[in-house]
Formats: C-alpha cells, structure tokens, sequence
C-alpha cells in the first residue's frame, strides 16, 4: 500500500515476513487512537534495518502483530558526529535531544560539567524523545542516548582521532577554521551549560590537541539554541548537507 503514512519505531528486527509483537502502548496507539485495523499498511524501523512496510495481522486492545511486508527504504546513518551538552531544564533538554535527532547526530552524551545544574535527567524519556523525532523526521536511524558522564571523565578517555568542536562563548567571533574537504572524520560538537564551562574545564579542552574552538556569533546563546546552531553549521561545512 503506497499511502502508508504511520511511521512507528519497533525496536525489533526487521526483514521480509518477519513478524513484530506490538506492546500495550503501540496497539493503543494504532488501534485505538489512530483506528487502524487487521489488513491495515504502516511503515515501521529500528534504526539498523531500514525503514519497512508492515502490515497488520492482528489488532488486539492491548496487543497485535504486524508483519514485514517490503523495505521501503534503506539505513541511512548521519555523519559520525556525537553531541555533548550539559542538561539544562527538562523541556529544553528534551528540545535538544530531538533537534539532534533531526539534524543528523549520531551519538548524543550528556555531560556533567562543574556547573551543570540538571535536575534528575531521564536519560530513558530521552532515548524515547530521539526515536519520537526519527518517527516525526523520516529518518531511519536513531542516536545512541548515553547516560550522563562527568566531563572529566569522558575526556580523559577521548578516542585520539575524534575532534572536539568546541562552543566556547568567550571566542566572540575568533573561531579557528573548520576543516574542509574530504572526509570529515569522527567529530563531536560541545556545548556547555548555562553557567559556562569553569576555569578548570577550559584549562583542559584549551590543551587538548583534538579540540577546535568555535564562536556561533556575537551573542551569547542559550544552550539549546548553541546545540542547534553548532549542528547546523557543522553539518552545513562538513556533514550531509553539502
Ligand atoms: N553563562 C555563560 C553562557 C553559557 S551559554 C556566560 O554567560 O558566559 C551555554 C553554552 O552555549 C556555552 O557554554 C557555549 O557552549 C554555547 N554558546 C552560547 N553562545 C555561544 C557563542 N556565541 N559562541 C560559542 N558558543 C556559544
């Protein structure tokens, strides 16, 4: 059926007759709120398969089967580039998770920096708001939500060819260059909290060798609008939008 138009993420695999086993929260939703019934097409994806049309087979209350009918599109994985920030309030950290999702990241790890002021982040409701917006954007690849980690910590490990660009608000306009052409490589965008990044914690990324420094302009941005602009620009200079 060429008008399916649901998109559902299953976080089972995917291929031709393989039979999904809805939960009580994706039955309610296609059969109670969006009406759907046995013999009905919906597009559904996993982040590793590709997007599929299903159909359905069985439509209980609280439960249903959908069977893999066709693929209707392949993985289509972003640019290797991971997005570290601070938490800030639920409703603005929940914005960042999705508008990375949108944009193209393909990793995102929260951080706890010195100044970090992220009550009780909900790393669980933020993996569900990343395949939410991959449901909502078409895509069909899902980042990796980490568990928040001190700085300190994921740095002292940093892989040694993964860049690090580096949203620090004091450059005011003397960002270095972005790297062009090629390939791009392993990257991560870093955007601090509300606070700022503390004395310490710019003492360190200013020494790190794989650390480029970036100004996103005059004005000093909230941190989920840096996130969004360090996205775009670097997507826009070395990502899939060129
Ligand atoms: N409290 C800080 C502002 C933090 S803004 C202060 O007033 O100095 C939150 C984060 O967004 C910053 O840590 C930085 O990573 C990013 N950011 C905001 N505006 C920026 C700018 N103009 N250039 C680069 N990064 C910026």
């Amino acid at each position: 059926m060429a008008n399916a138009k649901i998109r559902l993420f299953v976080d089972q695999p995917l291929g031709q007759g393989q039979v999904i086993a809805l939960n009580e929260a994706q039955a309610n939703y296609l059969f109670a709120v969006m009406r759907l019934g046995v013999g009905a097409a919906i597009l559904v994806f996993n982040g590793r398969d590709g997007e599929w049309r299903a159909d359905v087979a069985e439509a209980g209350k609280r439960k249903g089967l959908l069977v893999c009918a066709a693929q209707t599109a392949p993985l289509q994985s972003p640019p290797d580039l991971w997005l570290l920030f601070a938490p800030i309030k639920k409703a603005r950290t929940d914005f960042i998770v999705e508008k990375a999702t949108e944009l193209g990241a393909a990793r995102i790890i929260p951080v706890q920096t010195r100044f970090t002021s992220a009550d009780r982040i909900r790393v669980d409701k933020l993996r569900a708001h990343a395949s939410e917006a991959a449901e909502q954007c078409g895509g069909t690849f899902v980042p990796q939500v980490d568990d928040v980690i001190p700085l300190g910590k994921l740095l002292a490990d940093w892989p040694p060819d993964r860049r690090i660009l580096w949203c620090n608000e004091h450059l005011a306009g003397v960002a270095e260059a972005l790297p062009k052409g090629g390939a791009p490589g392993p990257w991560a965008i870093l955007i601090g909290p509300e606070g700022g990044f503390s004395e310490s914690e710019q003492v360190l990324l200013a020494a790190m060798p794989q650390v480029v420094q970036a100004s996103l302009g005059p004005r000093i941005l909230r941190a989920d609008t840096a996130a969004v602009a360090a996205l775009t620009l670097w997507q826009a200079h070395l990502g899939d939008w060129k």
